[in-house]
């Protein structure tokens, strides 16, 4: 394989003629065909890419850090994502020798080059053999690529010609080749047989197998989990289950084994609920030892995400015929980056394991080469699915999913979806009974989110595009309300005419272009007019404007001129509202009359439509609510306020709105109570320190929402077999000032240097994250450490902790989100440096959360939680060891109790930090 000569292929220029760069901050190597090797300073890079295209590592990565625009190039990572799609691999050099079993020297830029070379040559000959596992197809999309300009095209198309295609897949149409899910009729109703703790602590020991030590709090933890699977005893109050379990412990095999054995037993899914997307590959890749065999595993066990995960055929479709009738003929040289982006799609969609363009196989790293807007608008983002009227309907993804989560044993979701779900479908009898909430502590937060309402203009305009569909631009992906009910209430008078007086009524909101009229002061609607009018309030009344970040203001004492036209909104929302709920009446009306006659497709599209029109209606009596509150009072469990969100000084979004205090409410009562049987768990849910008599449960009801159920719920602690105090050091440093950026900046590099890698920094703003990025990434890769960055590069959160996890010796910049989807155990995470005590953010839901729940302490438990959470990202297996650094001297000893105990905070200057962390890491 490796001989294969793109020359022979085919059309166009082969390998060996082709230029390949390799870049790094400073400076970049280019090796022409020749062979001759030149050192190339930023400028002289630049140039050359402009004028030429080259063999290259990630084009967005080479554009941002040579400041370029628009050139073309011959991209690795495009090519493999065509030879080997829907198969996973880092976007780095690295992550394409390791997919590809590589083991090339990559010391040097020189190396680099030629590694880069033998990555294409491999590519070229997998796709030129017999034994090419991703021919399906593939003809037939390289050959439009490579009319559409792509680099690789003619080259690819020679590789793939020298094989006949025996599927006879078209492989644009992608949808033809996908097989039909069958529908397996409702499952019988759930048995409610208990799990006892002895059979819970059987199947634990079947998962760890013979060979594995016993470890006595993953045992308790498996018994006591088992609470939360026993038949509930009060109608409202389900079995609730607090387990606190450190880390080390085994938390998940310990919910796993009474969780499967109840769904076995009861012939009913489990819903296991973690925080992140990232977390529930994690946690399914954890089901294996439950299923080792794949095929039993796709059957047993499901990854649920939200819609706007998965794929859309229909968008896949239209987009595609879009791209092909607009004529994909390259102007000036360039390629036609649309039609490339398709062809890179369908291979995706024809052989992805589940449709899940967000988290799961699609290579996420598509995102910066292409617009994520674009990717996004393949999805079912908006809520716009036809169901059983659109031709794919048996071939969906989304579908299947669904399909397939009602007959699974165990369900992974997020707690976004699981809330979501639970709040949306309110008394649903086929709701899950029992839940696991994992990442317990993050669920105040995600309640937050789920049960806040915004009235603002990106959800207007959101909304008027639900229901009015796309009103410009002449696209023809934008499916209305009309295209999707209309068929359904053809014989419907009153009907069609409610849906007319719902078209009618949504003029009211914000209509494209929107941001621009209402910052210049030309609105064109009511909803636009009160815009305008909380911005002027926003710009007036904030502090901090002039720094070009989001800003807010209070409601308190609303000018006349917004109080006018927050009431005249009012009005236009109900006269929205009335028919949307009229609408949706009548469409449930139908399935109870005409329940002889309607096919099963009929009835789920009116059940969809009914609930999706009822629950955007309830959004707008919200937001009805809200407006009319202006100027009265606030009922006391909502805060409410006016917000100009913007970024680096341009504006995102403008509007009102309102947050429960306590989201914990809502969630015990739309989530919590329905269900039977509730587990939540977390390393770090109790905070000892600010309960000094107790054992430091006092605020976890408040955070976890069991002190609204009418249950007392169980609790047990299971301490962490780590020795903390041996493996870990915690430094915090008191001469350097944190308000100069250069001090601190040198305190990273000095302190990521003395580690040898492995370090992960954290900030509290972006702008300090990307200053020091600026000051240190070039002599930290001088030194042989690479340096990542969020919000620097052109990388997703997820793809970019893969790229640190897979390298002991790099180093990752980020900020909150960082910190929430690490789970890096062994060395690539050794070191964990803070640029500030992590304070909650001073905004107005802040200050109504901490006047309610405590004022300081409030503050303090918050952050001792958030410096918990960080420090246990350190230790995540017996092995490790880690240290934990503070850049900040005005760290109060208070904050430091929430270490684990043993764990003693030294004070030092910066010179002995780093020989401190010299010394801990033996170098
Ligand atoms: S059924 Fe809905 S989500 Fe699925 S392909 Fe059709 S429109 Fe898209």
């Amino acid at each position: 394989m490796a001989g294969y000569d793109a020359e022979s292929g085919g059309a166009g220029r082969g390998l060996d003629g082709l230029p390949v760069m390799a870049l790094s901050v400073r400076e970049s190597c280019r090796l022409d065909a020749d062979g001759v090797i030149e050192t190339l300073r930023p400028h002289e890079a630049a140039g050359y890419l402009a004028r030429e295209p080259h063999l290259i590592v990630s084009r967005p990565a080479a554009a941002r850090r040579l400041n370029l625009s628009e050139f073309q190039a011959f991209d690795l990572l495009e090519l493999y994502a065509f030879v080997r799609p829907a198969r996973y691999c880092l976007p780095t050099l690295g992550g394409l020798m390791k997919a590809l079993s590589l083991d090339l020297p990559v010391a040097t830029l020189e190396d680099q080059c030629m590694a880069m070379r033998a990555v294409a040559e491999r590519l070229l000959a997998e796709a030129g053999s017999e034994i090419w596992r991703y021919r399906a197809g593939a003809e037939r999309v390289a050959s439009m690529m490579a009319r559409a300009g792509w680099a690789w095209g003619p080259m690819v198309m020679g590789a793939v010609r020298r094989f006949p295609d025996h599927s006879r897949d078209d492989g644009l149409r992608v949808w033809t080749a996908l097989p039909e899910w069958e529908d397996m009729g409702p499952p019988p109703p759930p048995g409610d047989d208990p799990v006892d703790p002895a059979s819970s602590e059987s199947r634990l020991a079947e998962l760890l197998g013979d060979a594995s030590e016993t470890r006595e709090g993953q045992r308790r933890f498996a018994a006591a989990a088992t609470h939360s699977f026993r038949p509930r005893e009060m109608e409202g109050g389900p079995n609730m289950q607090i387990l606190e379990a450190g880390t080390g412990t085994g938390k998940t095999l310990g919910y796993i084994a009474p969780a499967s054995l109840w769904a076995e037993t009861n012939g009913a899914p489990v819903w296991l609920s973690t925080f992140t997307k990232n977390l529930q590959r994690q946690l399914d890749q954890e089901l294996s030892r439950l299923y080792p065999d794949p095929v039993r595993k796709a059957r047993k066990a499901v990854i649920r995400k939200g819609r706007e995960n998965y794929a859309c055929l229909l968008n896949i479709e239209e987009t595609l015929t879009a791209v092909m009738q607009r004529g994909a003929l390259p102007l000036g040289g360039g390629a036609d980056r649309d039609s490339v982006l398709m062809g890179l799609v369908v291979r995706w969609a024809r052989f992805t394991r589940d449709g899940d363009m967000i988290g799961g196989d699609f290579p996420s790293w598509l995102g910066a080469h292409f617009g994520a807007a674009r990717i996004a608008g393949l999805t079912d983002r908006r809520g716009e699915c036809l169901y059983a009227a659109c031709q794919h309907y048996r071939r969906c993804y989304i579908e299947r999913a669904a399909r397939k989560a009602r007959h699974a044993d165990l369900v992974v979701a997020n707690h976004a979806l699981t809330i979501a779900q639970a709040a949306n479908r309110y008394g649903d009898p086929d709701l899950p009974k029992r839940l696991v909430f994992d990442e317990g502590h993050h669920l105040f937060d995600a309640a937050d989110s789920a049960f806040a309402v915004a009235l603002t203009g990106l959800e207007g305009a959101e909304l008027r595009r639900w229901i009015r569909g796309k009103e410009s631009g002449g696209a023809t992906r934008a499916r209305g309300l009309r295209n999707r009910i209309e068929e359904l209430i053809a014989d419907d008078a009153d009907a069609k005419a409610l849906l007319d007086g719902v078209l009618e009524a949504a003029r009211v909101l914000p209509s494209d272009g929107w941001a621009s009229r209402v910052a210049g002061a030309a609105a064109m609607t009511r909803f636009e007019t009160f815009l305008m009018e909380v911005r002027a309030v926003v710009l007036a009344r904030a502090n901090n404007v002039e720094f070009g970040l989001a800003v807010e203001a209070g409601v308190a004492t609303p000018p006349p001129a917004l109080l006018s036209a927050a009431g005249q909104l009012a009005e236009a929302l109900s006269g929205l509202a009335r028919p949307m709920v009229a609408l949706a009446a009548s469409l449930l009306a139908r399935l109870d009359e005409d329940a002889d006659i309607l096919e099963t497709g009929d009835r789920g599209r009116l059940e969809v439509a009914a609930r999706s029109l009822k629950l955007r209606a309830e959004m707008v009596k919200s937001w009805t609510e809200m407006l009319l509150s202006l100027g009265g009072t606030v009922p006391d469990i909502f805060v409410d306020w006016f917000e100009l969100d913007r970024v680096d000084g341009r504006e995102r979004d403008v509007g009102m709105r309102r947050h429960f205090i306590d989201p914990t409410k809502p969630l015990a009562d739309m989530v919590f109570t329905p269900a039977h049987g509730v587990l939540v768990t977390s390393a770090t849910l109790r905070d000892r320190a600010a309960d000094k008599d107790g054992d430091g449960w006092a605020g976890v009801d408040l955070r976890s929402g069991a002190k609204h159920l009418p249950v007392v719920s169980r609790r047990l602690a299971v301490p962490s077999p780590f020795d903390y105090a041996a493996q870990t050091r915690v430094i915090v440093v008191n001469d350097v000032n944190r308000m100069d950026a250069a001090q601190v900046a040198s305190a990273y590099r000095e302190l990521f240097l003395a580690s040898g890698g492995g370090g992960l920094g954290l900030f509290t703003a972006i702008k300090r994250l990307k200053a020091t990025w600026d000051k240190i990434a070039g002599p930290m890769e001088e030194a042989g450490l690479p340096l990542y960055a969020q919000h620097v590069d052109p990388i997703d959160t997820a793809t970019l902790v893969d790229i640190f996890r897979d390298d002991p010796h790099a180093c990752l910049l980020g900020t909150d989100a960082v910190r929430d989807g690490v789970d890096v155990p062994g060395e690539s995470l050794r070191l964990l440096v803070l640029d500030r005590v992590p304070w909650p953010r001073p905004t107005l839901l802040h200050k109504a959360r901490r006047d309610a729940f405590g004022g300081t302490a409030y503050d303090d438990m918050q952050t001792r939680m958030k410096l918990a959470q960080g420090f246990g990202r350190l230790i995540r297996r017996a092995g490790d060891r880690g240290v934990f650094v503070i850049l900040d001297a005005r760290t109060p000893t208070r904050l430091l109790e929430g270490l684990p105990e043993g764990v003693v905070a030294e004070r030092l200057g910066l010179a002995a930090a780093i020989a401190s962390v010299r010394e801990f890491f033996g170098r």
